[in-house]
Formats: C-alpha cells, sequence, structure tokens
C-alpha cells in the first residue's frame, strides 16, 4: 500500500476489529507498513487470516484472530493471544459494524396506503431483533472491545482509540434509523470516552466514512448491470465531488489520529472523509 505520509509505529501494538472487511483491512494494512503489529479481529478465522498473510507479504507483522465483538470471553481471549504475541495494546480501531434488512424500511416515506401492504416493511413493521442487532453490533461492538483493550493504555504514551461513525450519525438516512441511531450513538460515546479517559492519557477520536462501495452495500448502490441505482444517484447529488471514496482515502486521517505528534491534543472529535456530503444542504 503507498501511503499518503509515514507515522512512526514501530513497537506499537495496534487492534482492528473488522479488520477483515473493506475500510478496515486498509486502515490494518496502513499501521503495518508504518510498522506497527496488528491484530486483526473480525467473524471468520478465514479473513482474518487472509489479510493478516497479506500484511506479512508486504513485510509487515499481523495476527488474524477470529473474534465477536459482542461475546466478552471471545474478546478476552483475542487479548490473551495478543499479549503473549505482541504485548500490550497501544491503538484500538473499532472498526466492526454495519446494518441489518431488519432495521431498514422499504421506502423512505410512509403513505397511508403503505399501512396494511404486506409487501412493504414499514415504520411499523421494524423488527425488534433486527434493530437489536444493528445497535448491539455498532454501539456494544465499539464498547466493548474499549473496555478489554483500553486497561493496557492507562498511562501509556500514545494510546489512542479511533471508532468509526457514519454520515448517518450527523442526519439520519432514510430507510435506515437503526443503523443512523446506533452510529449516532458511536460518535456521542467517542466523546464521552474521550472525556472519561482524559486524565490517563487515552485520546478517543471518530472516523465518519461518507459512501465507500464495500461488501455490505453494493447491492444498494448498483443494479446488476453495473449502473446506479436511484439510491446512488441520489448520493452522487448529495457529494459535491459526485464520486464515492475509495478506502486509501481514509488512511492520511487515520494516520493523522494515531500520531501524537500529529494529533496529540485533538480528542474527542469526528471528523468527516465524506466528499462535502455532511456539508451540503442540497442547495
Ligand atoms: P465490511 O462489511 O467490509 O466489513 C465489516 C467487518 O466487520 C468484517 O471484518 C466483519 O467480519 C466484521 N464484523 C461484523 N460483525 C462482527 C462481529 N460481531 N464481531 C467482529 N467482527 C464483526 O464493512 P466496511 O464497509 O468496511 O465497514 C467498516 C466500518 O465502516 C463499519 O463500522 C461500517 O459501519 C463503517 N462505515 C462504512 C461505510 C461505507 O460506505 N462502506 C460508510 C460509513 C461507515
Amino acid at each position: 500500500m503507498k501511503l499518503p505520509f509515514n507515522v512512526d509505529l514501530k513497537n506499537k501494538v495496534a487492534v482492528v476489529t473488522g479488520g477483515s472487511g473493506i475500510l478496515c483491512g486498509a486502515m490494518a494494512e496502513a499501521l503495518a507498513a508504518c510498522g506497527a503489529k496488528v491484530a486483526i479481529l473480525a467473524l471468520g478465522q478465514e479473513g482474518c487470516d487472509a489479510k493478516a498473510e497479506q500484511i506479512k507479504a508486504a513485510g509487515g507483522t499481523a495476527i488474524g484472530i477470529n473474534t465477536n465483538v459482542l461475546d466478552k470471553e471471545s474478546i478476552k481471549r483475542a487479548h490473551e493471544i495478543i499479549l503473549k504475541e505482541f504485548g500490550p495494546c497501544d491503538i484500538l480501531i473499532n472498526g466492526a459494524g454495519g446494518n441489518h434488512p431488519k432495521g431498514t424500511t422499504t421506502n423512505e416515506y410512509f403513505l397511508p396506503e403503505d399501512l396494511n401492504n404486506e409487501e412493504l416493511i414499514t415504520f411499523f413493521d421494524l423488527d425488534q431483533e433486527g434493530v437489536n442487532f444493528v445497535f448491539n453490533l455498532n454501539f456494544l461492538g465499539t464498547l466493548l472491545p474499549s473496555q478489554e483493550f483500553a486497561k493496557d493504555m492507562i498511562n501509556k504514551e500514545g494510546a489512542t482509540i479511533i471508532n468509526i461513525s457514519s454520515m448517518n450519525a450527523y442526519t439520519p438516512l432514510t430507510k435506515i434509523p437503526a443503523y443512523s441511531g446506533a452510529k449516532a450513538a458511536v460518535t456521542n460515546f467517542t466523546q464521552w470516552l474521550a472525556v472519561h479517559m482524559s486524565k490517563v492519557g487515552i485520546r478517543v477520536n471518530a472516523m465518519a466514512p461518507g459512501f465507500f462501495i464495500t461488501a455490505q452495500n453494493e447491492k444498494l448502490l448498483f443494479n446488476e448491470d453495473g449502473s446506479p441505482t436511484p439510491r446512488s444517484e441520489k448520493i452522487l447529488n448529495s457529494t459535491p465531488m459526485g464520486r464515492f471514496g475509495e478506502a486509501e482515502e481514509l488512511i492520511g486521517t487515520l494516520l493523522y489520529l494515531v500520531s501524537n505528534e500529529a494529533s496529540g491534543f485533538v480528542n474527542g472529535v469526528c471528523i468527516p472523509i465524506d466528499g462535502a456530503f455532511s456539508a451540503y444542504s442540497g442547495v
């Protein structure tokens, strides 16, 4: 991976949840390219191993550990392996997250005739389990690994946590109330934890990616023939730069936030990386 600039992370241990995914996989590669020993924690050993192998093939140090960020025992087990293999954690990226169809409405607006239409998921049909799933994955899935790994970081120079929020946290997107609420909670929790940990030297910030094409959203954004869906066109019309982001475009902000030299007094912020989506009123 070509880095936008170098940050010295030699002897640092970085834990990246969701590190087998597209966005946080790129972050894991960048941290390793800066010299950090990187632990990839995600669902499925195969994906974790594949990312770790890719990093090792590029000359970095990495380990993949199948971990469920909603299971304290699973996180604890991963932590034990990391302590044994790499030592205590300096950098935690809370990237595991996502949406669920059962927390999503079919249409953007509710109309009177929708009430008894069984082909639609309206607001009234949203499934409690689906909403729970999304809140837990994004919010608890950020809180639980922070509880586990922040213990290593107390009074450790350069210790930092970076959470992954979203555009939904600023203004909810239509159709996805659970994901929007859960990411708003992630941004809010980032501020809370930054304050709570400010006396023990742990900086806590967040990144809010705009629209990036990944496995999770590809079907929402493109038709089978590769043409953009109406939702995709809406997104591009609302993104003044008129395009989707590339995972590599998150790396400059990531390296800035993990570097104590660059951002040592930056604490409790959430940085949008969104082609001006969040700045645009639509007019
Ligand atoms: P992705 O689907 O490529 O990867 C998701 C990762 O999360 C995978 O590694 C998966 O194994 C892991 N994961 C899911 N559930 C887990 C669990 N219970 N325990 C451990 N790991 C789990 O996703 P992505 O698009 O790269 O998204 C990464 C983060 O960025 C997510 O938090 C997502 O909400 C956020 N985000 C994405 C976009 C976008 O445009 N793709 C925009 C804003 C925010």
